[in-house]
């Protein structure tokens, strides 16, 4: 309808993204059998807004290819997806994490949340839980509590059998995050059927905090309706004091951001705050 030569430049954006992709996708297969050492993790603090106190953290994965330097995850981790590479890649991801966490003595605060990204794919492979264990064993040893955090938009799309994966987990003291939350317009009847313990309101909200009201309201509302369901609530992209003064006041007093500390490697963040 827009004519000719939009249709053209749009088969063209398309066929240089699956070639990127390709590109990605082969580097990728590449660098975990040969070289998984390029992937790394950084953690991103958390926080108790009020006090300031440290209640958690985030795996992020990094990529430093040999050639082509950092490559971002929300480029490649994709890729991974639809290419059933997400589950090597995060083997590589619990190994690092489980080393840094091993390296610790019991003489750490205690109570703290480790959250792991999982891709929803993830949740239907039998290998999830095992996959998974090393960080449990770590995080009981520690008295901390693993979280395992996933997208709003692929949580809604489980089929039952998976949402009894994530009772299972549940019950084994993993407790579950629901990632970008205000992104995918759940209903209040399907956050309630769900076994989830957390929301992480997205930043988008976050970064229009203090511009508009509606996002004020929309905001409020979120922690009104997480607080009918007794779930926890963190607040995700905390850039400007301001933010950070708005979600106190709508009481929303966890959060993360650049704010408060940029995701991190494990010698700042253990120097820092856990010695
Ligand atoms: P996410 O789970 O929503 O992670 C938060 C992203 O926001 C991270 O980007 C983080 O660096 C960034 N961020 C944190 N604070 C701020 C802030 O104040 N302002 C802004 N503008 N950004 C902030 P990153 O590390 O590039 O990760 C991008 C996405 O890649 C993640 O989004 C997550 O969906 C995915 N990802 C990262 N690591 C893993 C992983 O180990 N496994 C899986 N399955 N996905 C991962
Ligand atoms: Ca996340
Ligand atoms: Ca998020
Ligand atoms: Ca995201």
């Amino acid at each position: 309808n827009a004519g000719r030569s939009c249709f053209h430049r749009f088969r063209q954006d398309e066929s240089e993204r699956s070639l990127q992709e390709q590109r990605v996708a082969e580097a990728l297969v590449e660098s975990l059998k040969t070289t998984p050492e390029e992937f790394s993790v950084v953690y991103q603090p958390q926080f108790d807004l009020t006090s300031d106190r440290l209640i958690g953290m985030e795996v992020l994965v990094r990529w430093d290819h040999a050639d082509i330097g950092p490559i971002s995850p929300a480029e490649f981790i994709e890729v991974c997806e639809r290419r059933g590479l997400i589950h090597e890649l995060m083997e590589r991801v619990v190994a690092c994490v489980v080393a840094d966490l091993s390296s610790l003595t019991t003489a750490v605060p205690r109570g703290l949340g480790l959250a792991l990204n999982i891709s929803a794919g993830q949740f239907a492979d039998a290998r999830l839980l095992a996959l998974i264990e090393p960080i449990v064993s770590q995080t009981r040893r520690l008295g901390w509590v693993p979280e395992l955090e996933i997208t709003e938009t692929h949580l809604m799309h489980l089929s039952p059998r998976y949402r009894r994966q994530l009772e299972a987990f549940g019950r084994d003291g993993v407790r579950i995050a629901v990632d970008d939350f205000g992104t995918g317009y759940s209903s209040l009847a399907y956050l309630h059927e769900l076994p989830i313990h957390i929301l992480k309101i997205d930043r988008q909200f976050v970064a229009r905090l203090g511009e508009e009201r509606r996002d004020l309201q929309i905001v409020s509302a979120v922690l009104g309706m997480a607080r009918a369901l007794e779930l926890e609530v963190i607040a995700e992209g905390i850039e400007t004091d301001a933010q950070r003064q708005h979600l106190v006041q709508l009481n929303c007093l966890k959060g993360q951001g650049f704010l408060m500390a940029r995701p991190m490697r494990w010698a700042q963040l253990s120097q820092r705050w856990l010695m």
